[in-house]
């Protein structure tokens, strides 16, 4: 079995009729780079710098220590591209010290409606510069795409850009080293996937968040149990955004993948790879089986699935039996 995973992991990720797919790994600490490239990940797809900034009772980590983190995650995946996502707390995951939420408020009526992710960064301009600046830095070392959270509208868009200028200009005057980055949006708030054009004309590359896009399109708290039965990834508008986005960004030459929960899981291989995915970006446990997966599917039979997944009338039950069909013996 360990030979056989081995073999697998030297294995480009190519379907059957010949289309290579790009594999990389989710992870929330350096230390998760070891499981990633041992899983024979091409890269990192979605690093969430949040383990940072979460679980500590003080200060809020200093550009060095972000420097430490990112700089170990981009030296230890060699010359593999990494993909830094500034931070996203809030909602889901609380930061323990004071937000600033919490200081203008007395509480937070919706937290996964309020100020998360880079609504946060936005709100907190010097916090958001130590964080870029530290991106750069790492970026001397290898290969970096710095990604943004949650953006949802233009304004968002210009004052992440100005930041990123603005930190590049201030580093490059201090004559500090730095590579060149990348910068990318996450495409997981409808409002986002359906402005694509303003998406694409701003950034290098796209990603898809799923976990958050499922929340935001359907209304369902991801986190509240007694309404988990209606979070759906099969919901066929959620697919339709999904499949809209890979198409526009595809047909305007820019990278996308999807990083949520979708891009691992096994019912979703052909269903992603029909909808013309070719990156994919996962937690590394899951990324074994979904190249073997790969292997086994031929591309030229996903039409039909593809139709069937954003019929409106479409359900989890009327799909899953299509995809079984799309796969060689
Ligand atoms: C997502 O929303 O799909 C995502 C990848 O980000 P997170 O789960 O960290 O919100
Ligand atoms: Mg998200």
């Amino acid at each position: 079995e360990r030979e056989r995973l081995s073999r697998l992991r030297a294995k480009p990720a190519i379907t059957l009729d010949g289309l290579k797919v790009e594999l990389l790994a989710n992870i929330e600490s350096p230390d998760d780079c070891v499981a990633a490239l041992a899983a024979g990940a091409e890269g990192v797809g979605l690093f969430r710098s949040e383990f940072l900034f979460m679980n500590r009772a003080g200060a809020l980590p200093d550009e060095d220590e972000q420097f430490d983190a990112y700089s170990r995650v981009v030296r230890a995946m060699n010359g593999l591209p990494v993909t830094i996502r500034t931070v996203d707390v809030g909602a889901d995951k609380p930061l323990d010290r004071i937000s600033a939420a919490e200081l203008r408020h007395e509480h937070i009526l919706n937290p996964a409606l309020g100020l998360r992710a880079i609504r946060w960064s936005l709100a907190d301009p010097d916090m958001f510069d130590v964080q870029l600046r530290a991106i750069f830095r790492a970026s001397a070392f290898g290969p970096v795409r710095l990604m943004i959270p949650m953006l949802s509208r233009a304004s968002e868009i210009h004052a992440t850009l100005e930041a990123v200028h603005r930190v590049r200009s201030r580093l490059d005057q201090e004559g500090v080293a730095r590579g060149e980055l990348q910068v990318g949006a996450m495409i997981e708030v409808p409002a986002a996937a359906l402005s694509m054009p303003l998406f694409l004309k701003y950034f290098d590359f796209v990603s898809i968040g799923t976990n958050d896009l499922i929340q935001y399109t359907l209304a369902i708290d991801r986190a509240d149990e007694s309404v988990a039965h209606l979070y759906d990834p099969w919901h066929p508008v959620v697919l339709k955004l999904v499949l809209d986005t890979i198409r526009l960004a595809t047909a305007a030459g820019k990278p996308v993948s999807v990083c949520g929960e979708m891009a691992g899981d096994l019912e979703f291989t052909e269903l992603l790879l029909g909808f013309g995915l070719r990156s994919f970006s996962m937690h590394p446990t899951q990324l074994p089986a979904v190249k073997q997966k790969i292997l086994r599917t031929d591309t030229q039979r996903l039409q039909a699935l593809v139709a069937a997944a954003v019929d409106p009338e479409s359900t989890q039950a009327f799909i899953q039996p299509l995809a079984r069909q799309t796969r060689s013996a």
